[in-house]
């Protein structure tokens, strides 16, 4: 197997610049091996070789040149096939945008060309993000590279594969309810959905907007500092974007966590919960402990409103944001001879399933006579969920649980049980509620050989304490070290 693969995006900038390798060798060493294991992993829904080679070959003439050189210079990322890039075809992995080709940048798009990235390939999801599994894809079930009769999680499930596969050093995802975070714990990588409000969600499909947020998919602790090093910051073109400085979260990565108070909430640590799971956690702590960070327990006491409270609102903001999906102005649409019958038939013949589902649901909360019993009870719900919080982070600097109740299902096992499959979020949704950061990190495989994640949820804008705990487990572990069998 080609060394390249399995570096560690911080590595390959480094050697990049160095010109111990150039971009081109790199990007070339991406793409064979996506050729050869993609057509069983299924991670993306199209491989963009001629353009990420032109993007290298450019790369490979600054840097010879001399001329000024980004932090991502001549490094490949997958991107998550909801995230718009100019003339690139953007599916949402939906049939109502099968051949809908961008028109503009996603900010952070802009920003990494910016930066010097090089665009491997578009990441299969669940359609429009709704989903744990990727099974709700219009086109394709992305498999996992642990073992391919398991889901790799989702909505990201294509970018946490590409990642986990070697066919990708980095990607991006976004995250509503635990979309970086449930897939990056699946496939045993580092999953990051920033505080809201962080990262500019200009360009990327809206699905829940007070919940959406993109977010760094990666190997290690210190690729995904860098990559939100390169993607954070205020952005006037969206108007949930926070003007809060964005520091370098390298910087303070290898700072000592001495001291670090890091919560347990008890409603997490339930029966019932994976034994692996649970095990996994456990070892976590000791190894936290050791390095003199002190545990407390704590309560978030609404959490079990959480799952209820949060496909409320994201079905209602689902509602409205895909109301422009007409058949008039964006994709497919089915030719009819009145308007009506036009509208519905693109939609009714566009949309899959799950999409349908939740568009109804949020159409019903919303609607007179029942907005105030379901919308806006939700969302008084989740200013509690919000306030457990606050509570929470003035006792502790961080709180751990596990990423998702099991290891990776398989392939088949929830997709005809919709609450089986929304209770699969019940650990990474009040994060988003919340509006606070959140990571998932590698902490162990259960018997079967799956892949066991971790999650670290921080303060609003303190990034940099839960980049520091979380590098500081790495360091401690090898498990970013072991790649799949494929
Ligand atoms: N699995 C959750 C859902 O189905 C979260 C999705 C997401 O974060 N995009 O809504």
């Amino acid at each position: 197997m080609n060394e390249i693969i399995k570096m560690s995006a911080t590595t390959l900038a480094e050697k990049i610049k160095n010109k111990e390798l150039s971009s081109v060798e790199v990007t070339k060493a991406f793409i064979k091996r996506a050729k050869e294991t993609d057509p069983k992993i299924k991670a993306y829904i199209s491989i963009t070789e001629e353009y990420a080679i032109n993007q290298a070959e450019e790369s490979d003439k600054k840097i010879a040149s001399g001329a000024e050189t980004g932090e991502l210079e001549g490094v490949p990322i997958a991107i998550k096939d909801n995230i718009l890039i100019e003339n690139i075809k953007m599916t949402a992995s939906s049939k109502i945008l099968e051949n809908y080709t961008a028109p503009y940048d996603a900010t952070v798009i802009e920003k990494l060309k910016k930066a010097g990235a090089v665009f491997i390939g578009k990441t299969n999801l669940d359609e429009f993000a709704m989903g744990s599994s990727t099974e709700n894809s219009a086109f394709f079930t992305t498999k996992n590279p642990w073992n391919t009769e398991h889901i790799p999680g989702g909505s990201s499930g294509g970018s946490a594969s590409a990642v986990s596969a070697m066919t990708a050093p980095l990607a991006l995802g976004t995250d509503t309810g635990g979309s970086i975070r449930q897939p990056a714990s699946c496939c045993g990588i580092v999953g990051l959905k920033p505080t809201y409000g962080r990262v500019s969600r200009f360009g990327a499909v809206a699905f829940a907007s007070s919940l959406d947020q993109i977010g760094p998919m990666s190997k290690t602790v210190e690729d995904s500092a860098l990559l939100l090093n390169v993607i954070a910051g205020f952005d006037k073109k969206d108007s949930t974007s926070i003007n809060v400085p964005v520091p370098d979260y390298l910087e303070t990565i290898k700072q000592d966590i001495k001291g670090l108070k890091i919560g347990l909430p008890k409603e997490y640590f339930i029966d019932g919960l994976d034994s692996d799971v649970k095990k996994s956690i456990e070892k976590a702590i000791e190894i936290y402990k050791k390095a003199g960070a002190e545990f407390v327990e704590i309560s978030l006491p609404h959490t079990d409103y959480a799952v209820a409270v949060y496909y409320i609102i994201c079905c209602s903001e689902a509602s409205a944001n895909l109301a422009r999906y007409d058949g008039v102005r964006y994709g497919f649409r089915a030719e009819c001879d009145n308007l009506l019958d036009e509208y519905q038939k693109s939609r009714g013949q566009g949309f899959g399933p799950e999409v349908k589902r939740r568009i109804m649901l949020g159409t019903y909360a919303l609607s007179a006579g029942y907005y105030d019993a379901y919308y806006g009870k939700a969302q008084k719900v989740r200013t509690l969920i919000k306030q457990d919080f606050e509570n929470a982070f003035k006792k502790v600097d961080l709180i751990l649980t596990p990423s998702a109740p099991t290891p990776a299902f398989k392939i088949g096992e929830k997709s005809s049980d919709p609450l089986q499959m929304y209770l699969s979020d019940i650990f990474t949704i009040s994060c988003n509620l919340a509006a606070v950061p959140g990571m998932s990190i590698p902490c162990g495989f259960s018997e079967k050989g799956i892949p066991i994640g971790m999650q670290l949820l921080a303060r609003n804008f303190d990034e940099q304490t839960m980049f520091k705990a979380a590098y500081s487990y790495q360091q401690a572990t090898e498990w970013h070290k072991q790649f799949p069998n494929i």
